[in-house]
């Protein structure tokens, strides 16, 4: 593994580039002069930058070492820190409830970054939400989108994921293709189906159940109680500026994938079977056909991959911190 010294990243192999980042969680005073917590994804060309930067955080941050401490500081604070080493601020999972700038914080991203907010070159669309929703918001018009897998385990590496127009692989023609410069571009975002993510609609924690009906939903419609986690569909409908989806020119092709793990009838020994002789799950869910699949694991298992690949499948919705859930429709 070796540090790549003209353009950043770190390279292993020849043939992985390992972008050099940390998840920093901002303090936010929001509309109603209440403190609100956005994360953020500072990413960093070569190791003595992102070291550099851990030192001067620990300034703002109490015991750096634990994972999501929050910085007593602000994203419009935060990013002139991360510029002065070198780094880009990209806001994360920007829709979730507890912890993002939508969610949590503001109706408006150029509320939070003022003047510098032409800095902020794309936004990570989070589990919940797709091209589809985060266009109807036309602050976002300029902004690329980035369908990042937030893995907090191995497995969940790639359930979404970018894929990117490079002429190499560094950090400098990542940054060109975030920012969409000479050529550089991210050719498809590949994410859940946004009603799969644990945030889609809003969750009555009172009734501790999944509130259906025309979005959006603001209170139970059961128990009447305000006492609610916001679904991201919810809260989209609530900040939109646009009546209809328009995306810009430049946008790329959004492509659904339901991850392994989500589909009917796949226990872990099966996906590892299927792993040990297709290699990765982009092979088997977008390349693969009905036959090579059946050669492994039978008909059944086959049949409900291809299935889910080509959206026959039911998807029941996702909310208040749990996953939505794939069902099977009865139509043979
Ligand atoms: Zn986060
Ligand atoms: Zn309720």
């Amino acid at each position: 593994m070796q540090e790549n010294y003209k353009i950043g990243g770190i390279i292993y192999k020849n043939k992985l580039c390992i972008i050099l980042g940390s998840e920093i969680e901002t303090s936010e005073i929001n509309t109603q002069g209440k403190t609100g917590s956005a994360h953020n994804l500072c990413y960093f060309p070569y190791l003595k930058d992102i070291k550099a930067f851990s030192k001067e955080m620990q300034n703002h941050i109490k015991n750096i070492t634990l994972s999501s401490q929050r910085a007593n500081i602000s994203a419009y604070e935060l990013i002139d820190i991360v510029e002065k080493y070198n780094g880009v601020l990209i806001p994360a999972h920007a829709f979730t409830p507890h912890k993002s700038f939508y969610g949590n914080c503001t109706d408006r991203l150029e509320k939070i970054f003022k003047e510098k907010y032409s800095k902020v070159p794309a936004i990570e669309l989070g589990l919940s939400s797709d091209t589809f929703l985060a266009d109807q918001i036309s602050e976002l018009e300029e902004k690329t989108f980035l369908t990042n897998s937030d893995a907090h385990s191995l497995p969940k590496i790639a359930r979404e994921y970018n894929k990117i127009k490079v002429a190499d692989i560094s950090y400098q023609e990542l940054m060109k293709a975030i920012r969409r410069e000479d050529g550089r571009e991210i050719v498809c975002n590949y994410g859940l189906d946004p009603k799969l993510g644990k945030y889609h609609r809003t969750y009555c924690e009172v009734c501790n159940k999944r509130i259906e009906g025309p979005a959006p939903v603001t209170k139970c419609d059961t128990c009447d109680s305000r006492n609610i986690t916001m679904g991201v569909f919810d809260r989209i409908e609530i900040i939109k500026d646009k009546s209809k989806t328009k995306s810009p020119d430049f946008r790329p092709e959004y492509k659904y994938q339901i991850p392994l793990t989500f589909i009917p009838g796949l226990g872990g020994k099966t996906i590892d079977k299927l792993l040990d002789t297709f290699e990765t799950e982009m092979n088997i869910l977008h390349k693969l056909s009905f036959d090579d699949i059946e050669a492994v694991c039978g008909e059944k298992i086959a049949r409900n991959i291809i299935d889910a690949k080509e959206g026959r499948m039911q998807i029941s919705a996702g909310g208040g911190g749990v996953y939505g859930k794939v069902c099977k429709t009865d139509t043979p």
